[in-house]
């Protein structure tokens, strides 16, 4: 197994592609803290599922935009199992919004989440991964921060470009550490945040999404997860500040690749 006896941290585990990358962690071996900020129930049928696969795994409630609640989590994690091997921040949330008519109150709330939860994790996390002289980071962004930009979503792809960004700084920094910082850029893929619209509307988009693709499909939340284990792996040691893009070959800009 890929992860074995590690200790890893899911932000936004409850739902979509944070859980299918905690119950990929733990099929690999890992023991799994799935976060999550209002879904408990979801969270806890997780938790039971990687129990289930033998391995130990947490539900921790904590909205990682806010300092105090990521610090508990964390603590929390070292309370439980003593130490912090990988971290994937992919809580994440989306809101409509052009140049024109995004509120101030849609792009505080998408930076926080979006962009302030993983600086909250990554340099919590780090404290420790910088003591143990090993870590892994992975930041799940999405092709909106690299150009492939949705029309209407300017806080959304602002977040993503800028966790880009925060990938590449951050691998610089924590390097010499042993800690590798890398980022899984999604398509679109079939999970609540790219259902919120009717359901003959989220069948068109979907359509829409899969002709753009390469491959001619849309992607599952298993296929993000897929790409998520090989840079949490040791596989990927010598992997860092790389952005990983899983779309499928999106056709409209292939300059990203
Ligand atoms: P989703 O199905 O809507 O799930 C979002 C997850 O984030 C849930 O577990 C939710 O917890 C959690 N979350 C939201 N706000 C949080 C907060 N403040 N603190 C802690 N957890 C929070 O979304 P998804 O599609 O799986 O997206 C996961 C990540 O992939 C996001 O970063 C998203 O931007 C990115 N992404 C998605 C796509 C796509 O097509 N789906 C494409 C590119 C990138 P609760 O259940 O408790 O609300």
């Amino acid at each position: 197994m890929k992860l074995d006896g590690k200790v890893a941290v899911v932000t936004g585990a409850s739902r979509g592609i944070g859980k299918a990358i905690a119950e990929t962690f733990a099929r690999e071996g890992a023991d799994v803290v799935v976060n999550y900020v209002k879904s408990e129930g979801e969270a806890k049928e997780v938790v039971k599922q990687i129990k289930a696969m033998g391995r130990r795994a947490v539900a921790v409630k904590a909205d990682v935009s806010k300092r105090a609640d990521a610090q508990r989590m964390f603590n929390k994690v070292l309370a439980e199992f003593g130490r912090v091997d990988i971290l994937v921040n992919n809580a994440g949330i989306g809101t409509g919004g052009t140049t024109l008519d995004t509120t101030e109150e849609d792009w505080d709330r998408v930076i926080a989440v979006n962009l302030k939860g993983p600086f909250n994790c990554t340099q919590i996390a780090a404290k420790t991964m910088v003591e143990q002289k090993s870590g892994k980071i992975i930041n799940i962004s999405s092709i909106s921060g690299l150009g492939g930009a949705p029309v209407g979503e300017l806080a959304y792809c602002c977040a993503k470009a800028a966790l880009i960004a925060m990938t590449t700084v951050a691998a610089q920094d924590l390097g010499p550490y042993g800690i590798n910082v890398n980022s899984v850029a999604p398509g679109w893929t079939r999970t609540d945040m790219t259902s919120r619209a009717t359901k003959e509307k989220t069948e068109e988009l979907q359509k829409l999404k899969a002709g753009m693709a390469a491959m001619r499909c849309i992607g599952e939340p298993q296929d993000i997860a897929n790409a998520t284990l090989f840079l949490a792996s040791n596989e990927a040691s010598f992997v860092t500040g790389q952005v990983l893009v899983a779309d499928g070959g999106r056709r409209d800009f292939l300059s990203h690749a």
